[in-house]
């Protein structure tokens, strides 16, 4: 290690000890010296102004140090931010790379605005005021006239917290759609049943025993944190199991890999769970005080007694089919192994860390039951919010107010939430082009951000042929930092900054603890600290890319300049009355005001709260595992409180203050007792969980309610998929599609050259038994045929995937209509036809290569392939409770036909369509299953929610 990266006598407490060091101590980061490795064998000094910054590339919000060049500005390199408690200085190789993003030569600079048919490619540049002067017209004229719900914000990758509330709330609007329900869905709907929180935070460094039905150490939720900890708990002796029917690099660490059949987890975990309950070797007294047992015994027995012994005699009733046999009669996993994971589990001594994402549930029908089945497990071995065990997101999440939030809309939008789905996570957003097709509504101004819909989602020609209906998109505004497939059928296409080009403030529960962190643009925070003030965040990043938030700010304040519509009030300062807030007093005043602790880290150092974040880019506000639902109630509200003598529940009309936190709850409208507050266990009042019962939620009255009375209980239901749906005789297999690769970042990562030089294929796994008997090698061209249309891809041959099972990464395959101007790194040039009504061909008309630049690099490119874009030829399966896409397919394969070209692909969008309607006849409807009139049980997580009028279902149709 050289000299140039020793800390200094004197430093900060931050500053790491005097000799060598992983990281230049912080109070060194405004004037870093380091040699120039270019300039090599010259000793040519270089002086940096380090700027920490948050990662954009996954969902983990790693912290990054930017290394801005004092002279030039120019951003040298990312290392990782020492102080972020989430990462703690790590990252993968998603973050360094996010230099490629901020120098692709191929970016969109500056807005463009489409001329020409939507499609054709043509655009022409615009200023910002431009921009904004007509989406202001355009959405004050729909909010006059009322038609709110014409106005859709639609996002792929968030990554701030609580800006939206803020916008859309202050707008009135129900116009909030995410893409929650093409990924986490049914995991979220699993846990929220059990606990009102929807998000597992496990305590992997602390676990005996690590348990994953996922993939985590490669995917993104939350990998480099999570794999860090995860290492960390092996290293201390926890056990790791993970199920995945394909050896993912997670599975390759393993103690024990279970490699099910797709959509049979959750018999696993429940013979698992039998396992415990059959034996006696769970929590009682746990499950005696936290499970809602008595409830299930009134509703489903009532004339048993009312006791917690006639309770666990009816668990071993209910569980006892879920032996290791069938488990393993299901599964086709080995009883032995399975009988070994259940005896880790038992040993556990309540330090069972699990966590579930995308995976199984995300790929099956009833997928959900697998996360809720697996929290079965958490709850027998009372490992909920302690020491190596698992949390509710929330918990260790930290999502700051702003200074002044509008009340909840008074709407409620269909587009997003139709009736025929009222229990699910969340907003059915990959239905939404069949929901225009079928002339529920229109939209007149449309953005999407962060998403590419045509490329991610399933059955994207539908997406294409919505689009590009002027119809049924008026106007189609892309907010986005790469050119995508999508963008290319906008109307207009906004340049939105990557990580080290925008603010936003992020907290993830990444581990046992709490902490916030801020994203920040460096270079304009560079320009700041040399005295070169600047007014909007474009001024200072490259060409005129700007940041979502001061966009916002602007548009809010051009869509009610006089205050008339009741907007423009949420947009004042703060500081000075009137005027319009700036980006800077927007996360100020969050700072010194809603940030437990904060303020006096800050004053220890003689820093303000905003200049410790500048400054520091991290703040960590708890540290280890703390669960709400064990605490006391606070005296001050039980002062006037009504327990209610059968369920223990405790209501209070005090008034609770406001939580300075923003962070989704599940909410309760109260009755005349007022609010419930807590629960009595013994002669105490804890806090409980944030379910109807305050307890954990094994029997769900709210399944029950809204007509699902066959999943009261966690259960095993079969999936679309199941062994006895697919023919192996007749060349059916089951295609999983869902896994990421560890070096790619969806959309995002197009023109990241690292990354795509390393990962830049997703040929098809097929187990060496099915190879011999397709008749097929490693890169031979199979064809694989779904329900709506066909790919060709070439295949692999590995022992790393069960027989009967073929699986694809979802992270290739990406296309361009056009020769030059986007994503030449990744991308392979496709001719795209209609050849019939609703039928379309695309075909590969070559892969990626050298190409001139500003980049040397780009005239290095090695590569040709750039993978098989499988989406396009799914349809869309909707569980009819999570909402979820049910990812994983029955498709058959068979070697390439004469003819065929790799890359190719075809689809019939009328057959997707009437796929949509087959599964869309599985729903129970709010309409005919309601219990109270409502369009969806109030105390469910709703992101966005409306007021509880909103909640009506209108009188006819009630
Ligand atoms: S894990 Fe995610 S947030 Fe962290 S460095 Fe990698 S891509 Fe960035």
């Amino acid at each position: 290690m050289t000299s140039t990266t020793r800390a200094v006598p004197g430093a900060v407490s931050r500053a790491v000890p005097e000799g060598l060091t992983d990281y230049p101590p912080p109070d060194r980061w405004d004037h870093w010296a380091e040699y120039d490795p270019r300039a090599w064998p010259e000793r040519k000094l270089r002086s940096y102004t380090l700027i920490p910054t948050v990662c954009f590339n996954c969902e983990s919000g790693c912290g990054l140090l930017a290394y801005v060049d004092r002279e030039t500005l120019e951003i040298q390199k990312f290392e990782g931010n020492p102080l972020h408690p989430g990462s703690r200085g790590r990252n993968c190789a998603k973050g360094p790379a996010t230099h490629n993003q901020v120098y692709d030569p191929e970016r969109i600079l500056y807005p463009l605005k489409r001329v020409g048919k939507r499609g054709e490619g043509k655009w022409v540049r615009v200023t910002w005021d431009e921009v904004l002067d007509d989406l202001a017209a355009r959405i004050r004229r729909a909010f006059e006239e009322g038609r709110h719900n014409e106005v859709m914000y639609h996002v792929g990758r968030p990554g701030h917290e609580g800006v939206m509330e803020w916008i859309l709330f202050a707008w009135g609007v129900d116009s909030h759609n995410s893409h929650t329900n093409v990924c986490s869905s049914g995991a979220r709907a699993g846990l929220a049943f059990w606990m009102g929180f929807d998000r597992p935070s496990p305590d992997h460094a602390n676990a005996r025993v690590i348990l994953l039905v996922s993939s985590h150490l490669e995917t993104g939720h939350y990998f480099n944190p999570h794999a860090q900890r995860i290492m960390e708990g092996k290293m201390k002796g926890a056990k790791l199991i993970v199920l995945d029917t394909r050896l993912s690099n997670t599975a390759s660490l393993a103690d024990e890999w279970l490699s099910p059949w797709p959509g049979t987890e959750a018999a696993i975990l429940l013979s698992i769970a039998n396992y415990l309950i059959q034996t006696g070797r769970y929590n009682r007294e746990y499950v005696r005080t936290w499970v809602n047992w008595e409830e299930y015994l009134k509703h489903e027995h009532p004339e048993a007694p009312r006791t917690f012994e006639t309770f666990e005699e009816k668990l071993r009733e209910l569980y006892g089919r879920y032996t290791f046999e069938y488990a393993a009669q299901e599964s086709g996993v080995d009883a032995d192994t399975i009988r070994r994971v259940a005896e880790y589990v038992a040993d556990c001594e309540g330090r069972l860390a699990t966590h579930i994402w995308r995976s199984a549930a995300a790929g099956n029908l009833g997928g959900w039951q697998v996360a809720r089945c697996l929290w079965f497990l958490n709850v027998l071995t009372g490992s909920i919010g302690v020491e190596g065990g698992t949390s509710a997101n929330a918990w260790d999440k930290w999502v700051p107010r702003p200074h002044k939030l509008a009340p909840h809309p008074d709407r409620w939008n269909e587009l997003t939430w139709p009736r025929e789905y009222p229990l699910a996570f969340f907003e059915m957003s990959y239905l939404l082009p069949h929901f225009l097709k079928e002339g529920r509504g229109r939209l007149d101004v449309y953005f999407t951000r962060v998403y590419n819909p045509i490329w991610t989602n399933p059955d994207g020609m539908t997406w294409l042929e919505v689009l590009t209906d002027e119809e049924k998109v008026g106007l189609h505004v892309c907010l986005t930092p790469t050119w995508s497939e999508t963008a290319w059928f906008a109307d207009y296409v906004l340049p939105m900054g990557h990580a080290p080009e925008r603010h936003d403030l992020v907290s993830y529960e990444t581990h046992g603890g709490r902490w916030i962190a801020f994203r920040q643009p460096v270079r304009r925070v560079a320009m700041e600290r040399m005295g070169r003030p600047v007014q909007f965040t474009y001024e200072a990043n490259p060409g005129e890319v700007w940041e979502e938030t001061e966009f916002w700010i602007e548009l809010s304040w051009r869509i009610d300049p006089d205050g008339s519509l009741g907007i423009r009030q949420y947009f004042e300062s703060p500081y000075r009355p009137g005027e319009k807030i700036t980006v800077e007093e927007y996360f100020r005043w969050m700072f010194e005001n809603t940030v437990p602790g904060l303020p006096e880290a800050a004053a220890q150092e003689g820093l303000t709260p905003m200049e410790y974040m500048r400054k520091y880019g991290a703040f960590e506000i708890r540290q280890g595992v703390e669960a709400p639902p064990y605490r006391e109630v606070d005296p001050a509200l039980l002062a006037d409180a009504t327990v209610d003598e059968e369920t223990g529940i405790v209501y209070s009309r005090v008034e609770a203050p406001k939580p300075l936190h923003m962070t989704p709850h599940p909410a309760f409208p109260g009755d005349e007792r007022g609010k419930p507050v807590g629960i009595k266990v013994g002669d105490r009042v804890l806090r409980g969980f944030d379910t109807p019962s305050r307890k954990l939620e094994f029997y769900s009255r709210t399944l029950v309610e809204w007509g699902w009375p066959e999943y009261a209980v966690p259960t095993y239901i079969k999936s679309h998929v199941a062994p006895e749906k697919v023919n192996r005789e007749r060349g059916e297999f089951v295609l999983i599609p869902t896994f990421r690769l560890p070096t790619l970042i969806h959309t995002r990562s197009g023109n990241a050259k690292w990354l795509y030089e390393i990962s830049h294929k997703n040929p098809l796994w097929i187990h060496p038994e099915d190879a011999a008997r397709l008749g097929v090698r490693t890169n031979d061209l199979v064809r694989v045929t779904t329900e709506i249309g066909y790919f060709v891809v070439k295949c692999w041959v590995t022992e790393g995937i069960r027989p009967g099972v073929v699986a694809c990464s979802h992270h290739m395959g990406r296309w361009r209509l056009h020769e030059t101007g986007m994503e030449r790194w990744s991308s392979a040039l496709v001719d795209l036809r209609r050849t019939g009504e609703g039928q379309w061909q695309m075909r590969q008309k070559a892969g990626v290569g050298p190409f001139e630049s500003d980049d040397p690099d780009s005239k290095r490119i090695w590569w040709t392939d750039v993978g098989v874009h499988q989406n396009l030829t799914f349809p869309v399966h909707p569980d009819p409770i999570s909402g979820m896409h049910c990812w994983h397919q029955k498709v058959q394969v068979e070697r390439a036909h004469p003819g065929d070209r790799y890359g190719d692909v075809f689809v019939d969008t009328d057959l997707a369509h009437q796929v949509y309607r087959e599964w869309l006849k599985m729903t129970r409807p709010a309409d005919t299953h309601s219990p109270d009139g409502t369009r969806r049980p109030y105390w469910l997580l709703r992101p966005f929610r409306p007021t509880p009028a909103a909640y009506k279902l209108p009188e006819e149709k009630s």
